[in-house]
């Protein structure tokens, strides 16, 4: 029969949610297992400058800060573990996590940090093409679109942030968004509008992407302007989608109470979920701030929440040894 863990508190997610809870909860001599996910550092390792992370007065880049993080939750104590969550079973103390290696764990306390991820606008076109000349991590994919003409879809901080990037590598950036208003910090804005490689489409949605097959590859697009409800098409090389996020909760559906969003539920000013012993930190619970700086200062708020809990039940040493 295959071993459980056991562990007085699990993280599950390598944001700056996870590591800061790690680096509290260590110090705290809870002997964290945080346990990183598909892709360790999350979403600040397809981001590119960080400017606003209070602390450095030079550009810094998301991966760096990630590295950081997870060093110092390293050296302080936490067993980092490079494993994905596939099962919980929130039901009764201790929790029980299993992990696609078949790995399980006991755990007598949980922080959810799992962040969240990109949002698609659900045209099947455009999963279609994903991959193809459909992307949502200009990070990950602007090089290929050296000397090309690649479309953004969305306003919000990451859609001004993608546009940005891309001009080092393409010809032209056009931004389709929705309204006639960008959300995006006023700052980035500012950057934008003074891109000479950069233009906007105003009230303007992605209706289709149209492309080549064998090999599968992106030439245009079909585009709707909602006032007029008009369709124009557009050659472009590249569709890069930036609408915006989806909490990465669906492992604890039924489990925790969610909002209709899927994030989420805590208490306020608190990061305790329905299920006593089980708190959340950052993207997966945050539909308002949504930043670095706040998600870490969740996982710090979780780590000290959890080492309460912990003396109130009266559990200074994990409840349960191996199965
Ligand atoms: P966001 O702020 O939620 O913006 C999403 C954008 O996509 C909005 O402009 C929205 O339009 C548009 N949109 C949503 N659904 C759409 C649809 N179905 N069709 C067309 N357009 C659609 O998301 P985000 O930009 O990913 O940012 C998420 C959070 O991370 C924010 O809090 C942001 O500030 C933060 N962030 C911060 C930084 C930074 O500080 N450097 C960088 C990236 C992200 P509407 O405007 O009409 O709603």
């Amino acid at each position: 029969m295959a071993t459980s863990t056991p562990a007085k508190v699990v993280i599950i997610g390598s944001g700056p949610a996870g590591y800061t809870a790690a680096i509290y909860a260590a110090r705290a001599m809870l002997q964290p297992i945080l346990i990183q996910g598909i892709q360790p550092g999350g979403q600040m390792t397809i981001t590119t400058d960080v400017e606003n992370y209070p602390g450095f007065a030079e550009v810094i880049q998301g991966p760096w800060l990630m590295e950081q993080m997870q060093k110092q939750a390293a050296q302080v104590g936490t067993t980092l573990v490079p494993d994905h969550v596939s099962k919980v079973d929130l039901a009764g103390r201790p929790f029980r996590l299993e992990c696609d290696s078949g790995h399980r764990y006991l755990a007598d306390s949980l922080i959810i940090a799992t962040g969240a991820q990109a949002r698609w606008l659900d045209l099947p076109s455009e999963h279609k093409f994903k991959g193809y000349g459909v992307s949502a991590c200009a990070t990950c994919d602007g090089f290929f679109y050296r000397s090309k003409d690649v479309l953004v879809i969305g306003g919000g901080n990451t859609a001004v942030e993608e546009a940005l990037f891309l001009t080092n590598f393409a010809s032209s950036v056009t931004v389709v968004h929705r309204r006639d208003r960008f959300r995006a910090e006023k700052i980035l804005q500012e950057r934008l509008f003074r891109n000479p490689k950069i233009s906007v489409i105003w009230n303007t949605v992605l209706a289709d992407v149209i492309g080549q097959e064998n090999p599968l590859k992106v030439t245009g697009v079909v585009l709707r302007n909602v006032n007029s409800n008009t369709h124009t098409e557009r050659r472009v090389d590249g569709v890069f989608v930036a609408i915006g996020h989806t909490p990465a909760s669906e492992l604890f559906t039924g489990q925790v109470e969610m909002k209709p969003s899927g994030y989420i539920k805590t208490a306020p000013f608190s990061t305790a979920t329905s299920v006593p012993g089980v708190f959340a930190a950052g993207d997966v619970t945050d539909d308002v701030y949504r930043q670095a700086v706040t998600a870490a200062g969740q996982g710090c708020m979780a780590a000290l929440e959890v080492e309460r809990f912990l003396a109130a039940v009266g559990e200074a040493e994990p409840a349960v040894a191996a199965e």
